[in-house]
């Protein structure tokens, strides 16, 4: 057989494999046994120093053909068999548009939060505005000014976060009082809310972190009247309107005279029942009238203006409200518990 014939039907029998291989490794075997080192086509071409000489060039013509004739049909049909992979693979990764969407999940407000704003809108609608103040406050206005003195119990280090002998973490929203007081523009009428801080461990009802909102109203014939009706219009506000309110006489240093403010039980209407753990009652803030030694501290005539003040824990109103029964929750941040609400 001459070398022409020997070459035509090795591409022949190259040819009928390439179409024969069904994936990509079958095909890589064909090329590595005709075109490969060890290859059949490679050992015709080893074979060159048996033909005549003067055959040489037209016989290496002849293989270099059949070369690149097996070549094209190698690369012809790898590249169908990559289009039918890459067809497989999309009919596998096929989208189904009838599938719901994924719902991008977004946060949720926090029950403080939710409360807060609804504390703000009822004091608002009474013609309050919000006020804040720093965190980091001078003990003269955390205490001091609020008729504090030196040596009161409240001061205690056991109770508040000293920064040094001058500065704290408040330990109240009282010190925005004093500080609204001082800019001397009257009448007020304003809530405070904000963080506080006070060196409590951390169990159902207590964290070292804790809200409240202060409020404060300074004018001319403010009594304990007006007091009254204010507060008993926020709890039908944000209890219901069945909602009665009861004030016990208290103490607090910065009004005279103090109370603390009860409404009656939102969930048995003052029956009793396990809420309000059968007295009917539930506390939820302290206020009184402002003491004279605090206007004048603060440099407001006490003989010309009067005026209420009243404090409330942000937390106590959202476990009321919201019915949780353990403070910690409130710190966590997780979303299905948040999502509640
Ligand atoms: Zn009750």
């Amino acid at each position: 057989m001459d070398m022409k014939e020997r070459l035509q039907e090795l591409a022949e029998a190259a040819g009928k494999r390439i179409s024969e291989s069904e994936g990509l490794e079958k095909l890589n075997e064909v090329r590595v046994a005709y075109l490969g080192k060890k290859g059949e086509l490679t050992a015709i071409l080893k074979s060159m120093k048996d033909v005549a000489p003067e055959e040489r060039p037209k016989v290496g013509q002849l293989v270099n053909e059949t070369r690149s004739k097996i070549e094209a049909l190698l690369d012809e049909s790898k590249q169908k068999l990559e289009e039918a992979a890459r067809e497989e693979k999309m009919k596998q990764e096929v989208i189904d548009v009838t599938l719901p969407a994924k719902k991008a999940k977004i946060g949720h407000r926090h029950p403080n939060t939710i409360a807060l704003e609804e504390v703000e809108r009822i004091f608002i609608g009474m013609g309050y505005e919000v006020v804040e103040g720093p965190e980091v406050e001078y003990a003269d206005y955390n205490f001091t000014k609020l008729n504090i003195p030196e040596n009161h119990p409240a001061r205690d280090e056991q109770d508040t976060f000293f920064i040094n002998d001058s500065i704290l973490l408040r330990s109240q929203t009282s010190p925005v009082q004093a500080r609204t007081m001082e800019k001397g523009k009257l009448p007020i009428r304003m809530i405070a809310p904000g963080r506080v801080f006070r060196s409590d461990e951390v169990d159902a009802t207590h964290s070292p972190s804790f809200h409240q909102i202060e409020g404060l109203v300074i004018d001319k014939n403010i009594t304990f009247a007006d007091l009254k009706g204010t507060l008993q219009e926020f709890a039908q506000e944000l209890f219901g309107p069945e909602t009665k309110t009861k004030f016990r006489p208290h103490h607090f240093p910065f009004t005279e005279p103090s109370a603390e403010v009860d409404v009656s039980c939102f969930k048995c209407g003052g029956k009793g029942c396990r809420f309000c753990k059968g007295s009917g009652w539930i506390e939820i803030l302290g206020c009184g009238m402002v003491h004279p030694n605090v206007l004048s501290m603060c440099g407001i005539d006490p003989e010309e203006y009067t005026g209420f003040a009243f404090g409330v824990g942000l937390e106590r109103i959202a476990l009321l409200k919201y019915e949780i029964d353990d403070m910690r929750l409130l710190y966590e941040n997780d979303i299905r518990f948040l999502k509640q609400f």
